[in-house]
């Protein structure tokens, strides 16, 4: 029978990429370099880390019947990803526009597209997948409901990973479900906001203040930092955050590096790593993603993680 390592559920959307002098104020037209068109989304750029990696991957995502659809398919293929769950039309395949200055600063506006119409009739029509998957992780680029509905389709012996991304109040079914929740420093404060308690001021307070949300655990990654991690132990007692350092490597690129993280974490879970062991993994394929241009294009193979 089909089995896959790991199941994304989430977005995919076509990155274009303009570079500027300087980024145009209101009613102000600027010229800009040529267009450049790459492969991104959440969902599409954990699925593409994974298969980079080796992991049996699978895809539940919506991209329009054009061009940039195209792309973003090829893209999941080449990196040996099952598009067998890709879902096809309803609405243009999402894109984000993106501005960046010579300073690296960017703007940049998303139309979510067919993002937007991923929906909970779409999962639960996709239970052949959600049956065949030991790891099912998913993100916040598309609809809340269809999130919840992921929820309710995981399979009992199955883990989800949830990276919050973009921010979005999350119910309590969804919280408790995580196992981890994966946030950045942004994404925590967030999360914490919403909390009962006032928020710690280290990465170190958040952690635990993170668990007490509900969530079975929870990774907080910390750039070239690395990460923290936090277990909640089966008898309630405080749950102290592990260190899990990173690689030192020479960063030309951060884009994308996070959704490298989450997919290295959530193959090696799925294969029966401990937390705090598959963090450490996971923090060598985010380390490899910063040292090559791009999100897609900077994702390490295995070999390439290893020899960090
Ligand atoms: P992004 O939004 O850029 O994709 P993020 O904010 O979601 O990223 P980060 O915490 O910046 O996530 O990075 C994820 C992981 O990638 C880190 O935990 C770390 O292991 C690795 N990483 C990121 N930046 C660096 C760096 N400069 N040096 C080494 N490792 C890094």
């Amino acid at each position: 029978m089909l089995s896959y390592d790991l199941l994304v559920v989430g977005s995919a959307n076509a990155d274009l990429v303009v570079g500027v002098e300087r980024r145009p104020g209101a009613g102000e037209t600027v010229l800009g370099s040529d267009l450049v068109v790459h492969p991104g989304g959440k969902g599409a750029n954990q699925a593409c880390a994974a298969g980079r990696l080796g992991a049996r991957t699978a895809l539940l995502a919506r991209v329009g019947d054009d061009a940039h659809g195209r792309l973003l398919l090829e893209s999941q293929r080449a990196a040996g990803v099952d598009t067998s769950g890709v879902l096809v039309g309803g609405a243009p395949t999402g894109v984000a526009l993106i501005t960046v200055d010579p300073s690296g600063d960017n703007s940049i506006v998303v139309a979510p597209g067919a993002n937007a119409r991923l929906t909970p009739a779409d999962v639960r029509a996709a239970g052949r997948l959600f049956a065949a998957a030991r790891v099912v992780s998913v993100q916040l680029e598309i609809p809340l409901e269809t999130v919840a509905e992921v929820v309710r389709a995981l399979p009992p012996d199955a883990r989800l990973v949830l990276n919050p991304s973009p921010p979005a109040p999350l119910p309590p079914e969804v919280l408790a479900a995580c196992d981890p929740l994966v946030v950045n420093e942004h994404e925590a404060r967030y999360v914490l906001a919403g909390g009962p308690q006032p928020v710690g001021a280290t990465p170190e307070e958040w952690a635990p203040a993170l668990l007490d949300l509900g969530p079975r655990s929870v990774v907080v990654t910390l750039g070239e930092r690395g990460a923290l991690v936090a277990v909640r132990p089966p008898d309630g007692s405080p749950a102290p955050a592990v260190h899990v350092p990173s690689p030192r490597v020479r960063a030309v690129d951060t884009t994308g590096a996070g959704d490298a993280f989450t997919a290295a974490l959530a193959w090696r879970l799925g294969l029966g790593d401990e937390l705090p062991r598959a963090a450490a993994y996971a923090a060598r394929v985010g380390a490899a993603a910063v040292t090559r241009e791009g999100a897609q294009a900077s994702y390490p193979t295995a070999a390439e993680a290893a020899a960090l």
